[in-house]
C-alpha cells in the first residue's frame, strides 16, 4: 500500500512521513528531499532545479516523477512526502500506486510561523527550535550533522510556495476525494495530536 501525504508547506508533512516510516515501516520518499539532494550532490539535473526550487516554484514534472519512481523502485510500502503536487504530475505516473492520500490542512498565518523556525539537516531530519528542538543545539539527534535554514524558508519563497499549493495542488486533492481516497487531518495541534490522529486513520485504513 502508498500512501501520498499532502498539505500546504509547513503543515508537517515531513514529520508525519518520519513517524509513518518508524511505526508503520513505510519507506519515506520526500520528493522535494530527493530534489535537493540532486543539488547538493551537483549533478546536471541539481543544477537545472535550483533556481526554481530557490524561487518556490515546482520543478518539471518529468524530473519530480522521474526521482521518487527511481526511489521506490520495488518498495511495497511507501509514503509519497510531497508527491504528487499538480495534476499534470498524474499523467506522467501511470505506474507509481496511491491507495490512500493523507491531506494536512492548516492555516497560512500558522504556517508562516512554523517555516520561520525550522531547522533541517544534510540528510534532511527536520526540527523546529520552539516546537521540536535537538538534544545538542544546532546538531541532529540521528547523523549529528549540524542543523541550517533551508534556501526556500524565506518570507518570498514562502509565498510563492503557498500560491504555488493552491494553484497546482488542491486540484490534485479534488482529484483523491472524488475517487474517495482521501483522508483529512487538522494539522494545526502540536506535532503528538497530529501523529495521533494520522495513526488512528492509517491503522483503520490498512486494517491494522
Ligand atoms: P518540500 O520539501 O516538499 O517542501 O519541497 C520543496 C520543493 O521541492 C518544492 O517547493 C518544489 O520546488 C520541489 N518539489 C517537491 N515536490 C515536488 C513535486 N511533486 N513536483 C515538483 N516539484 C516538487
Amino acid at each position: 500500500m502508498n500512501i501520498s501525504l499532502l498539505g500546504p508547506p509547513g503543515s508537517g508533512k515531513g514529520t508525519v512521513a518520519a513517524k509513518l516510516h518508524r511505526e508503520f515501516g513505510f519507506f519515506h520518499a520526500s520528493a522535494g528531499q530527493l530534489l535537493r539532494r540532486e543539488i547538493q550532490r551537483g549533478t546536471q539535473l541539481g543544477r537545472k532545479i535550483r533556481p526554481i526550487m530557490e524561487r518556490g516554484d515546482l520543478v518539471p514534472h518529468e524530473f519530480a516523477v522521474g526521482v521518487v519512481r527511481k526511489a521506490i523502485k520495488s518498495r511495497p510500502k511507501v509514503v509519497l512526502d510531497g508527491f504528487p503536487r499538480a495534476i499534470a504530475q498524474l499523467r506522467h505516473m501511470e505506474d507509481i500506486r496511491v491507495d490512500r492520500v493523507i491531506m494536512l490542512s492548516i492555516p497560512e498565518r500558522e504556517v508562516v510561523r512554523r517555516l520561520a523556525g525550522r531547522r533541517v539537516c544534510a540528510l534532511g531530519h527536520n526540527y523546529h527550535l520552539q516546537f521540536l528542538p535537538p538534544k545538542r543545539k544546532g546538531f541532529c539527534d540521528y547523523d549529528g550533522t549540524s542543523l541550517r535554514q533551508r534556501a526556500d524558508d524565506h518570507p518570498v519563497a514562502i509565498r510563492e510556495r503557498f500560491r504555488v499549493y493552491q494553484r497546482q495542488t488542491r486540484p490534485v486533492i479534488g482529484h483523491y476525494r472524488k475517487k474517495g481516497l482521501l483522508l483529512m487531518v487538522d494539522a494545526s495541534p502540536a506535532p503528538e495530536k497530529v501523529w495521533k490522529e494520522v495513526r488512528k486513520k492509517v491503522r483503520s485504513a490498512i486494517g491494522g
